[in-house]
């Protein structure tokens, strides 16, 4: 057949190849059937949505030329992100090289072992043509090494097999970045969550992988968070969906997308046939299930309920808003609750990970400092660029952002008489904001504001929640979650003052001695005058090693209070330091119901409406 050249079903065709994995280069070609008669703007995004941080994914362009008809055409470059090609009738091509080297969720990794990308690293937005359709044609690599590889993304096919190489399509630029294409010889589940095919794709060597029990433990976490957005019909908001899974020796992060999430986790966090199978997953297995459901949970979240500045994004510059603390805060309190209400983790497995994450937000006095919307909206510039002194300078819109949620959800179902919960609040959002945000006419594609978003709560709860809003997410006041807690049977303890003796300080490994990574402000380090970056050498005359790390061995000796002597370096100085050791601030807090707490069952459970 031959190829039609009308503008309107031709779009826009892109084909990437794996080029050279040992160099790790992909070749990308877009070609433009009827470029703009200015000449033609190409630009690739500045950041990635989901990860709010500028990271300029055009550096890692190689070579780039544009040619017509056999015909090279000039290029200008533009900015450090856009290309404009000299006026040309048509059709114009734009070939260039991209190096992938990046073994993370958010940019693009290629070698022996597998090929990864997000199209925000690869596919160059042709500007004015972003809502035409566009066709990928992923080719296989000519490299031996590729013979087996498959091919696994929530991309539509349209040549292709389903695995398979060949051409997928986007019905326009946001939906064809917004799903990551692994390519190798990958292990590979599937499960039906009301319905809908769920594929489980596993990247890197896992010995005797249990894909069996991901499929069922999954399955039980997706069907539970469908039902809790749709409770009536259970319509899950996508055709497929894809969890794709790089398996390393150590790491961990997830990307959320509309029908897929892109995951690194560790070998260990997942589970093998070779151990005993027990009721309760593992801490590593817990953590790996967790971050799925956190993932999967922004398909609704974020994906489709979206603050108004990301509906449509800016890719070339920073989005500011400062509403992340219900975005991400929120999917971080629903995710492990999800475990619990899906029947994966016991109630009290679950309040020993919520004790923690109190814990973690109680421990810097950043909080006292940001607010979580203040977090929210610099997150570009703090949160994603943390360096030493984060914890004594900011909060995390996720960790207190979930506390935050926690404590909407106590108070509302306090007030209610466990009438209302938390969960009438979301699903409010989705029906107003999210469900439709995708219809084809483009009538839903509206955000919601920080205005919206109180007037919502209040309304949807028939609660006042204005000093939530005011004290504890504008406002920097601690959350009196003891107190929140007191009439659901669940205590809450402070176990932060019978520490062991420390310097209150986080402490790194290196071959020298034990380097300081972090002073906590008011901590024993802080106080005698120690600072981040400074090599512990000595404790009262006594030789400090630092990998691995002996100073709790020499503290043992010690009570809290005692001063001792302690020599570092400060770059090539020694210094010497008297220190007064206070008390370790881990473990934390605990959580747990108090004896015939009966009510506090029903606190994890959904709400009786
Ligand atoms: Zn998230």
């Amino acid at each position: 057949m031959k190829k039609t050249t009308s503008k309107k079903q031709a779009g826009l065709q892109y084909t990437i190849v794996p080029k050279d994995l040992a160099a790790h280069l992909f070749n990308v070609t877009v070609t433009v059937a009827a470029p703009s008669a200015e000449g033609q703007v190409f630009a690739l995004p500045a950041w990635i949505p989901g990860s709010y941080m500028i990271r300029e994914f055009a550096r890692n362009i190689v070579r780039i030329r544009a040619e017509s008809g056999g015909e090279a055409v000039a290029l200008t470059k533009l900015d450090k992100h856009s290309w404009q090609a000299a006026p040309v009738a048509g059709p114009l091509s734009l070939h260039y090289e991209v190096y992938a080297w990046d073994l993370s969720v958010r940019a693009a990794h290629l070698d022996q072992t597998h090929g990864f990308f997000n199209g925000t690293s690869v596919f160059l937005r042709v500007l004015g043509q972003e809502h035409m359709p566009h066709q990928v044609d992923i080719q296989r690599p000519s490299d031996p090494a590729a013979s087996d590889w498959r091919v696994a993304t929530s991309l539509p096919e349209l040549g292709a097999k389903r695995y398979g190489f060949g051409t997928y399509i986007a019905g326009d630029y946001d939906e064809l970045i917004d799903h990551p294409v692994e390519m190798a010889d990958f292990a590979l589940g599937s499960f039906k969550a009301h319905g809908v095919q769920h594929d489980i794709v596993i990247t890197g060597r896992v010995p005797n992988l249990d894909m069996a029990r991901l499929q069922q433990d999954l399955k039980a976490i997706c069907e539970t968070q469908i039902a809790f957005f749709e409770p009536k019909t259970r319509k899950a908001p996508m055709d497929r969906y894809v969890f794709l899974t790089m398996a390393v020796g150590d790491g961990y992060g997830g990307l959320e997308h509309r029908a897929s999430t892109a995951l690194i986790c560790a070998r260990a966090d997942l589970p093998t046939t070779a151990a005993p199978k027990t009721a309760e997953p593992n801490e590593g297995y817990t953590k790996f299930l967790g971050l799925c459901s956190h993932e999967y949970f922004h398909t609704w979240n974020v994906k489709r309920i979206k603050p108004a500045v990301f509906a449509p994004y800016d890719l070339q510059v920073e989005n500011y808003t400062p509403l992340l603390w219900l975005f991400e805060g929120f999917t971080s309190y629903y995710d492990d609750l999800m475990l619990v209400r899906s029947g994966i983790i016991s109630e009290a497995t679950y309040l020993k990970l919520l004790g923690k994450t109190v814990g973690s937000v109680l421990r810097g006095s950043g909080r006292t400092k940001q607010s979580v919307a203040e977090s929210s909206f610099d997150a570009w510039s703090k949160y994603y660029r943390q360096d030493e002194n984060a914890p004594n300078a900011i909060i995390s819109y996720y960790t207190k952002g979930s506390l935050v949620g926690l404590a909407f959800d106590l108070t509302i179902r306090a007030k209610t008489g466990g009438a209302k919960s938390l969960d009438d609040v979301m699903r409010a959002l989705w029906e107003r904001y999210g469900r439709d945000f995708y219809a084809k006419d483009g009538s839903g594609a509206r955000g919601v504001t920080e205005r919206d978003v109180e007037a919502l709560f209040e309304e949807v709860s028939g609660v006042r929640l204005k000093s939530i809003f005011e004290r504890y997410i504008r406002g920097t006041e601690d959350i009196p979650l003891a107190k929140l807690y007191a009439p659901f049977g669940i205590k809450l303890t402070d176990e932060r003052k019978n520490g062991k003796p420390s310097l209150d300080a986080g402490i790194g490994r290196d071959n020298g001695g034990a380097k300081l990574t972090q002073v906590h402000e008011g901590g024993a380090a802080h106080q005698a005058g120690l600072s981040s970056g400074d090599i512990l050498v000595a404790v009262d005359g006594l030789r400090v090693n630092g990998n691995p790390c002996n100073l709790d061995q020499l503290f043992a000796r010690y009570r809290v209070g005692d001063t001792v002597t302690v020599h570092a370096f400060r770059r090539d100085e020694l210094m010497t330091f008297e220190v007064t050791l206070q008390g370790d601030r881990v473990p934390g807090i605990l959580l747990s119901a108090m004896p015939g707490g009966r009510k506090a069952q029903g606190l994890v459970r959904p709400s009786a409406s």
